[in-house]
């Protein structure tokens, strides 16, 4: 999962890329990046690290250009090095500036189209290789002759033929303007908003990326649309893609993205309500005396959830929020040892007392486990779980971290057997019904919890995935 943003406007970009990008730094910790381009040269900054961090005061000389592109990268394909930190960008047949937010699924087959067109990868980001896709296909459609919307149009709708698996994508290219696509499925979220004045046109991975910078959301890109913006701002839509159903990633509304964002017309906020609610149906009445969220993406469930079984809800867990979120932390030993350094129990709202925890998700357990502890640590009689997301029983090969099954404490575990191993007095998750009654959304992506992956592959493709991922975790 990642965070992309890209801004076409009447004045330089950068300072709104940047903040736009501080909106979004919950998608991506590892490494962020920004390049815009000033109508002849394109500038870019990109390094490992946070936003706050990469970028500094002198950047906004430097990074000079009325339209630009932003990245904030989680690491799930390719390693954590600034080689591999996008936007990337290349000339020829005019200057191309890319950002992407989801994973591919036939990496292998379009790095071979591309090797065959004698078109060298030089990354392992699968960005490289959509990149060089759609630069071949435009320099195709264009020949010799001055590069135009319609040749974009024509060569983004053959790279989606081409790309299988989830992304949405920000391009600028130079002379024509900035596009956005979104993959047949539409898995991943992209929103489409402007200025008041009508004089800056923004692409971004949530809502709050948007509101932030004082715009409005327009709409989100459809499933296999393409969206241009031209340097006159006149905006161009078409389908582009053939869209047969629609897989909106759940995890999003459950986890990653934030409670203020609104994707495809959906309230996160209001959906974590919903789950927290749906919780509550399927809580077996237990004597407890409070309810307590994971810290933090939970809060809004337990507080639900809590309401309608009637009892207090309590800040029982409290987190240190200069560290990053433990779920997107590269290796299995920094998670275990940031737990203990970022969540610290209030002892008077736990001690002797009977609660009941609620947590978005259980995705290892390893956190999940560490927390229990705490809490039995700081005197809680009785810890009762509950996951407002049901079992994780499958790995995402669309660009969430969950890259084996042998990883996922669900997988081939029954409920009573994890709850064994994570050790609470019980244990109650979400249903796959409950969960598509919180969000309103029509066609949902529920590969990792029921095993139904939307898009087709063939048998073999979920080992070969889970394989590079290990290697290249290795390396
Ligand atoms: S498999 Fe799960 S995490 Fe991955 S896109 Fe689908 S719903 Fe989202």
């Amino acid at each position: 999962m990642c965070g992309i943003i890209g801004i076409i406007s009447t004045k330089d970009v950068y300072s709104n890329l940047y903040v736009g990008l501080l909106a979004l730094q919950h998608r991506g910790q590892d490494a962020c990046g920004v390049c815009v381009h000033d109508g002849e040269d394109m500038h870019v900054k990109r390094d490992v690290g946070l936003v706050r961090d990469v970028f500094t005061d002198n950047d906004a000389g430097r990074l000079s250009g009325k339209i630009g592109i932003g990245h904030v990268r989680y690491t799930t394909a390719g390693k954590n090095i600034t080689k591999n930190t996008q936007p990337f960008k290349v000339r020829m047949p005019v200057d191309i500036i890319m950002a992407s937010n989801g994973n591919t699924i036939n990496t292998e087959e379009l790095v071979d189209f591309l090797w065959d067109n004698n078109i060298s990868m030089h990354t392992t980001s699968d960005l490289e290789a959509i990149l060089g896709v759609f630069k071949f296909e435009l320099k195709k459609e264009a020949g010799r002759s001055k590069v135009t919307s319609e040749h974009v149009f024509n060569a983004a709708q053959k790279m989606m033929n081409r790309v299988r698996g989830s992304y949405s994508l920000v391009i600028m290219v130079e002379g024509v303007g900035l596009l956005a696509v979104r993959d047949p499925y539409a898995i991943k979220p992209l929103v489409f908003g402007k200025s008041g004045d009508g004089k800056n046109y923004v692409f971004a991975s949530e809502s709050v990326a948007i509101d932030v910078l004082g715009y409005k959301a327009i709409c989100d890109v459809k499933a296999g649309e393409a969206i241009l913006v031209d340097f006159d701002f006149n905006v161009t839509r078409r389908i582009i893609g053939n869209v047969t159903k629609k897989a909106h990633c759940m995890f999003e509304f459950v986890y990653f993205a934030r409670p203020d964002s609104v994707l495809d017309h959906v309230s996160v906020y209001e959906a974590r309500l919903e789950l927290g609610r749906e919780l509550a149906r399927k809580w077996s009445a237990k004597e407890i005396d409070t309810v307590i969220a994971a810290p933090d993406t939970s809060r809004t469930a337990a507080l639900a959830f809590a309401n309608e079984i009637g009892v207090n809800y309590r800040e029982g867990l409290i987190k240190n929020r200069y560290i990053g979120r433990t779920f997107i932390m590269p290796s299995d030993v920094q998670r275990k040892d940031a737990i203990r350094i970022k969540i610290n129990p209030i002892s008077s709202e736990i001690k002797g007392k009977k609660i009941a925890l609620v947590d978005d998700s259980i995705v290892r357990g390893t956190t999940a486990k560490k927390t229990i502890e705490l809490l039995r640590s700081a005197g809680a009689k009785e810890v009762h779980l509950l996951s407002s997301c049901p079992p994780i029983i499958k790995p995402c090969i669309y660009g969430i971290d969950m890259p084996t099954h042998e990883e996922l404490i669900a997988h081939n575990r029954s409920v009573d057997e994890i709850d064994e191993l994570l050790g609470a007095d019980s244990l109650t998750y979400q249903s796959i019904e409950g969960l598509e009654r919180a969000i309103p959304i029509d066609h949902l992506c529920t590969a990792c919890i029921s095993g139904k992956y939307p898009i087709p592959m063939d048998g073999g493709i979920l080992k070969r995935i889970a394989e590079k991922r290990k290697k290249e975790k290795e390396d």
